[in-house]
C-alpha cells in the first residue's frame, strides 16, 4: 500500500472535489437551483488535467508492483489518460459537459401537457396503470414525447456530435467503443444479442399475447398497455401505503441481511415539487460518508421498488471500505446496478410485501407470480432501446427525424414491432442526454441479479435467499461487495458463477 501513497493521495483529491461537484448537482436536481456546479466540474477536471498527477500514474505504472496495486494503478491510469491525449480533447470534454448539463436542465424542468393540463411524470405513470380507456392511455404515453423537441432544439444532435468527435480524437472506433473501454468491456459483447434475443421473441412474445387478450382483450399488446396488465396481474402495486413511514420500514427490511441503515449517512427526498427532477437516483456523493436519495412517490407500493434499489445503492456505497478510494473508483456499473436491484426485486417477496398484505398472503402471493412471469416476458423489451442509445453513435444525425427514424428501425429489427405513432417518446429517458451507453448496466444487472441469487441458492441448498438473508448479505459482501473493485466485471461474473456472461437467465 506504502509503495501507492502518492496516488492514493491524488485519489483523495479526486474524491473531495467529486464530492463537491455531486452535492451541486443535488441541489440542481432537487431545486433547479444552479449553485456552480460547472465551476465545480472544471475543478475536478483539474486534478484530471494536472500533469504531475499524471506523471506519477506513469512513473508508478513503470514499476513492479503487487497485483492488487497494479490494478489500482491501472484504474486510475484508465481515468486520467484521456485527459492528456490533446488540448482539443480537454476542450470537447468540458463543452460536452456543459452542454449535457443544459440538456439536463430542459429535461428536470420540462413538464408536459394533457388536455391542456400540466401533467407530472407520476400522473402519466399513474394514468397507464389505471386508466381502461385504452386511447387515453395512449395519449398520457405519447405525452411522454413532447420533451423531444425542446431536447433535440437545445441541441441534442450537437451533443451526440461531440461525443463522436471525442471517440474520433481519442482514436476509437466510434464512441460505443470508447465507452465501453472506459467501463472495461469487449466491444464485441453485444454482437450476439440480436440473435439471442430473436431466439426468445416467440416465447416471449406468446406469455404478452397471453395476458393482451386476458386483460384488454387484444393479444397485440402495445407499450401503453404494459403498465396497466401489470397493475391488473398485481392490484396490490397500486395500493395506497403511507410513504411518511418508509424509512423505518425501510431500515427494518435491510436488518434482515444484516445491515442497518440508520447506521449510515443516508439522505432521503422523495417527495415530489416543481422544479425537481421527475425520476428516481443515487448520488453518490462521497463513498461510505455521504449518499442521496431523489425518488418522486405519491404514496403507492410499487414506488417501495424505487425505494429498494436506490437504497441498495446507497448501501453498497456504505459497505465500500472508504479507505480503498482506488478500487473504488473500479467498481463495474453493471455491478452496482446488479446489486440494487437484488433489493428493488424484493418488493415481490413475501419478507417484504407481507407487513401490507398480511391480511390476504396467498392472494398477493399469486399475484406477484404472475407478475414475475410477465417482466420476464417483457424484459426483452430493454434490448431494442439499449441498441437505440449506441445506434445513435453509429448513425449519422442531423435532423429529429433521423432519430426516429433510427429508433422505429431498432425496435423492429428486435422485437419486430412497427411503429406505434408519429413521434415515439425516447427523450425523457435521460440517459441518451447525460449517460449514454449506460443503459446495458440494467439490464445486464438483472441478469447478474438472476446469477447471484442462482448460485446462492444452489451453494446453500434453499430455494428462498429471503430464508437466510443474513448468510445471502455475508455472500454478498464476500463475493461482489469486497472483490467488486479488484476485478473487471466480466472477471467478477465469472469468479462468482464459473461461466462467462451470456443472456442465459432471460430464458429461464
Ligand atoms: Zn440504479
Amino acid at each position: 500500500m506504502s509503495r501507492i501513497k502518492k496516488l492514493t493521495a491524488i485519489g483523495r483529491k479526486l474524491e473531495k472535489q467529486s464530492a463537491q461537484y455531486f452535492r451541486l448537482e443535488w441541489v440542481q436536481y432537487t431545486t433547479g437551483y444552479d449553485l456552480g456546479s460547472q465551476k465545480a466540474y472544471q475543478k475536478m477536471v483539474k486534478v484530471f488535467k494536472d500533469q504531475k498527477n499524471f506523471q506519477a500514474i506513469l512513473d508508478h505504472k513503470a514499476m513492479d508492483l503487487e497485483p492488487l496495486d497494479k490494478r489500482r494503478v491501472e484504474i486510475l491510469y484508465k481515468t486520467f489518460k484521456p485527459y492528456h491525449l490533446s488540448d482539443e480533447m480537454n476542450k470537447l470534454e468540458l463543452e460536452i459537459q456543459k452542454l449535457s448539463t443544459q440538456l439536463s436542465q430542459v429535461l428536470n424542468t420540462h413538464r408536459s401537457s394533457l388536455e391542456g393540463r400540466e401533467i407530472r411524470s407520476t400522473e402519466i405513470t399513474q394514468i397507464l396503470r389505471s386508466e381502461p380507456d385504452r386511447e387515453k392511455r395512449k395519449k398520457a404515453y405519447l405525452a411522454r414525447a413532447q420533451v423531444n423537441q425542446p431536447l433535440f432544439q437545445a441541441g441534442f444532435a450537437e451533443l451526440i456530435g461531440l461525443r463522436k468527435e471525442y471517440a474520433r480524437l481519442y482514436g476509437a472506433k466510434n464512441f460505443v467503443a470508447y465507452q465501453l473501454e472506459q467501463q472495461e468491456l469487449d466491444t464485441n459483447l453485444f454482437d450476439g444479442w440480436p440473435e439471442q434475443a430473436a431466439k426468445l421473441l416467440p416465447a416471449m412474445k406468446k406469455i404478452k399475447a397471453e395476458y393482451g387478450e386476458k386483460f384488454i382483450g387484444d393479444a397485440k399488446v402495445k407499450p401503453w398497455d404494459e403498465a396497466y396488465i401489470s397493475a391488473h396481474l398485481a392490484p396490490e402495486l397500486n395500493q395506497q401505503v403511507d410513504m411518511s413511514a418508509c424509512y423505518d420500514v425501510l431500515r427494518e427490511f435491510f436488518l434482515n441481511f444484516g445491515w442497518d441503515i440508520a447506521k449510515y449517512n443516508i439522505t432521503y427526498d422523495i417527495f415530489p415539487r416543481r422544479n425537481k427532477s421527475e425520476w428516481g437516483y443515487n448520488f453518490p456523493i462521497q463513498t461510505a460518508k455521504d449518499s442521496r436519495i431523489l425518488a418522486n412517490v405519491e404514496n403507492r407500493y410499487d414506488e417501495y421498488g424505487v425505494l429498494l434499489h436506490e437504497t441498495g445503492h446507497a448501501l453498497h456505497s456504505f459497505l465500500l471500505k472508504p479507505r480503498e478510494v482506488l478500487l473504488n473508483m473500479g467498481v463495474s456499473g453493471i455491478v452496482s446496478e446488479g446489486f440494487a436491484n437484488l433489493f428493488g426485486d424484493l418488493l415481490y417477496h413475501r419478507a417484504f410485501y407481507g407487513r401490507f398484505f398480511g391480511d390476504q398472503p396467498a392472494r398477493a402471493e399469486e399475484d406477484f407470480a404472475a407478475l414475475k412471469r410477465w417482466d420476464r416476458a417483457t424484459r426483452l423489451g430493454a434490448i431494442p432501446a439499449i441498441m437505440f442509445d449506441q445506434a445513435l453513435y453509429r448513425e449519422n444525425i442531423k435532423a429529429i427525424d433521423d432519430v426516429h427514424q433510427l429508433y422505429w428501425k431498432t425496435f423492429r429489427q428486435i422485437l419486430g414491432e412497427e411503429p406505434y405513432a408519429e413521434e415515439p417518446a425516447w427523450g425523457y429517458r435521460i440517459h441518451h442526454t447525460t449517460h449514454p451507453i449506460y443503459l446495458h448496466n440494467y439490464f445486464m444487472g438483472d441478469l447478474t441479479c438472476d446469477m447471484l441469487r442462482e448460485v446462492f441458492k444452489k451453494r446453500h441448498k434453499t430455494d428462498d435467499i429471503m430464508s437466510q438473508g443474513k448468510k445471502f448479505g455475508k455472500f454478498l459482501m464476500e463475493e461482489v461487495i469486497g472483490p467488486s473493485g479488484t476485478y473487471t466485471y466480466p472477471e467478477l461474473y465469472k469468479r462468482v458463477s464459473g461461466e462467462e456472461f451470456s443472456l442465459k437467465y432471460l430464458a429461464e
